[in-house]
């Protein structure tokens, strides 16, 4: 599953460097971990590159999306 939805568009706007032409694809390789005032990070990493990059959400945001986030992890 692909976790770009969750990726800055900053991020984004940085083609992939391995496939030259399209986004990174960007999945979780971490478990979320708090950050000052209930923020979550989760680093994600392409699986094409390796790129890594930091994404912030909010509590409510990171609830939303733990239960994919965790499964994801279990897998790698
Ligand atoms: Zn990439």
């Amino acid at each position: 599953m692909n976790f770009n939805h969750l990726i800055e568009r900053s991020d984004l706007k940085r083609k992939c460097s391995t496939l030259g032409h399209v986004e990174c694809y960007y999945q979780p390789v971490g478990d979320g971990q708090t950050t000052v005032g209930n923020n979550y990070h989760v680093t994600m990493n392409c699986k094409n590159c390796g790129r890594r990059t930091e994404v912030f959400m909010s509590e409510k945001q990171y609830k939303l999306h733990s239960n994919v986030l965790e499964r994801e992890i279990s897998n790698v």
